[in-house]
């Protein structure tokens, strides 16, 4: 047999320049996908009124360890402490309209400067308009990772979800009448809190807030869907713990991770 020495010596070179220069790509994916892991992470909670984002948000947020956001719920407290801005949103919450952009940017963006957010947060209820979905991509740009999880339920589910709903004053806790109802009527299982019905969950408010989310927020969903990764899907219908199930899915093991080594 003859072996010809510089016809195979060029084969191996090629072999190993080949090599190299795959494992410097599998070198490169791990840097990224280390630098994504150890980024802050955003997770936007995006769903019609009723959808469950107030249910879930608390337990995914003690799942995280990342602060759970809910513009609806500032703006309650602002109402409650008779704030100009409580005073102010509250004209437009009660009619089943969105409070201006401006507004909610303010407030939202003050919340966001608070130390506890600095390794992400969850949003329950922003952004809610496009306008509000550009601001929060300009202040996070190259500085966050971000995830938006769509909870899908037919308006039919919605609406009978939201006729029942009850709200712990306190820790703000959901319960429903007949789906999730409290030990003790009135009174939050949780905290001790009462539980009240908000106004804006009226059955014909509650159409408004409907077609107010389809003109203003549906967009969102395509928005979002031309962003890589960003974009989750989560079935709504199912029951409390499947769904929270189907959300702690699409959460990187990095974030749970995380979560874990702190609490350890
Ligand atoms: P839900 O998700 O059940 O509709 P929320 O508690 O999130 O209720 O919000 C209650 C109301 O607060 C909304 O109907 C709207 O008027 C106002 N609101 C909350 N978040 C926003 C937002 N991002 N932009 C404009 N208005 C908002
Ligand atoms: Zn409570």
């Amino acid at each position: 047999m003859i072996v010809r020495f510089p016809e195979s010596l060029s084969r191996v070179k090629k072999l190993f320049g080949w090599i190299s220069m795959v494992s410097m790509l599998l070198a490169l994916a791990q840097a990224e996908a280390m630098q994504r892991s150890s980024q802050p992470l955003v997770i936007v909670l995006l769903g019609p009124p009723g959808a469950g984002k107030g249910t879930h948000a608390p337990p995914l947020s003690e799942a995280t360890g990342l602060p759970h956001i809910s513009t609806g719920d500032l703006f309650r407290t602002h109402i409650q402490q008779g704030t100009d801005l409580g005073k102010l949103a509250k004209t437009y919450i009660d009619q089943g309209n969105l409070v201006p952009d401006e507004l909610v940017l303010d407030m939202l963006f003050d919340r966001l400067k608070e130390p506890d957010c600095t390794q992400g947060s969850i949003l329950d209820g922003f952004p809610r308009t496009l306008p509000q979905a550009k601001s929060l991509d300009a202040r996070l740009k190259g500085r966050c990772a971000m995830l938006v999880l769509n909870f899908y339920v037919p308006d039919s589910i919605l609406i009978e979800r939201i006729a029942g709903r009850l709200i712990c004053r306190d820790c703000k806790r959901p319960y429903h009448k007949l789906f999730d109802p409290p030990r003790e009527t009135g009174f939050c299982e949780q905290c001790g809190g009462s539980l009240y019905t908000r106004e804006d969950d009226q059955e014909a408010i509650v159409r408004k807030r409907l077609t107010v989310y389809r003109t203003e927020t549906l967009p969102l969903i395509e928005y979002y869907a031309a962003q890589k990764d960003v974009l989750k899907e989560i079935d709504a219908q199912n029951s409390k713990d499947g769904v929270f199930h189907d959300i702690l899915e699409v959460i990187p093991t990095s974030i749970k991770a995380r979560r874990h080594l702190s609490v350890q």
